[in-house]
């Protein structure tokens, strides 16, 4: 009885764990609706990260060989710099992301950083130097605690506290009845979008990347929320490489330089101040977004999920 049933809660346990490391894994592609299908090249390096310079060469992509999204882009990005990215919904923003995480690979042109063809590179190599804050942080069922160190597993303690800190949802995790421990996603504790979102910037503080990708990072944050923390964003930026997708022209409006893409192509680029006084495509969403919001907070016409 005994030899029959160690095997089988030993089986039990590699079961879980593997069906715990899928479970990981489809929520990680998920959050950025990435399909598997990138191969590392057979003599695939790992990206040596120097300054952190991202350059967009000529990036043309289509979802659909028979729809280019992305028509000819080229954006560089200085080491320690911080471009922002804009325009309307559909645009091609996100996609400009997923090309740089290489969920995909570029059709046309290159993506390089320090030099690099992401396609020489290897995967593991740059995600490791990537910290993605998403639109909607995905939760894992575990413990909160879990759920901050994913980005480095090693990280110790006090560490993963100081991170949360940072993130101003420390004081929120200590209030739970259990802590760090507390169970959170589906089968857990539900947190607001705002919680959420401050458990993916933890988690990304923790990682510690020199390259830094905000999508719509605080757009599932209320106005207050997101002024608050829209300063820890901003913290986490310095001495960083910051590509930066808004809707919220406020956010951004301090970004070393802002490109505007409309439909697949940059139409406009430049500082905040240049791209006002250009009096053009920057120009009139700023005045949109001014226009149709009675307090302070310009936004965009449609903020939907985009
Ligand atoms: P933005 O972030 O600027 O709103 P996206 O980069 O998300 O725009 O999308 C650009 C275009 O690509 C849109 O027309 C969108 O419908 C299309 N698209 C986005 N993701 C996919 C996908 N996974 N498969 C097919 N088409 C997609
Ligand atoms: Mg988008």
């Amino acid at each position: 009885m005994i030899q029959i049933t160690m095997p089988l809660n030993f089986l039990g346990t590699v079961y879980r764990e593997i069906r715990q490391a899928m479970i990981d894994m489809s929520e990680m592609f998920d959050l950025l609706e990435q399909p598997a299908e990138v191969k590392d090249a057979p003599d695939a390096k790992p990206l040596a990260v120097t300054g952190g310079e991202v350059v967009l060469d000529d990036v043309r992509f289509g979802y659909d060989p028979e729809r280019p999204v992305l028509k000819g882009v080229s954006i560089r990005v200085g080491a320690g710099e911080t471009v922002a990215i804009v325009g309307p919904s559909g645009s091609g923003k996100s996609t400009i992301g997923r090309l740089l995480f290489r969920f995909y690979d570029v059709t046309g042109g290159a993506i390089r950083i320090d030099g690099q063809d992401l396609r020489a590179v290897t995967q593991e190599s740059l995600h490791a130097q990537i910290g993605v804050v998403p639109q909607d942080t995905v939760l894992f069922n575990d413990s909160i605690l879990y759920n901050i160190a994913y980005g480095r597993p090693d990280a110790t303690r006090d560490e993963i506290e100081a991170a949360a800190r940072a993130a101003k949802i420390h004081d929120f995790i200590r209030s739970l009845p259990e802590g760090y421990d507390t169970q959170v996603g589906e089968r857990g504790l539900k947190l607001s979008g705002g919680e959420k979102q401050r458990v993916g910037i933890a988690r990304t503080l923790l990682k510690n990347p020199p390259i830094l990708l905000l999508d719509e990072a605080t757009s599932a944050l209320d106005t207050e929320t997101e002024r608050d923390i829209q300063s820890e964003l901003k913290a986490m930026g310095e001495g960083r490489t910051v590509v930066t997708i808004a809707h919220r022209l406020s956010t951004i409006a301090d970004a070393d330089r802002i490109v505007v893409l409309v439909k697949g192509e940059i139409v406009e680029e430049g500082t905040h101040a240049e791209l006002l006084a250009a009096n053009g495509r920057y120009a009139s969403l700023w005045s949109r977004q001014a226009a149709e919001l009675p307090d302070d907070e310009p936004r965009l016409a449609h903020p939907g999920k985009d």
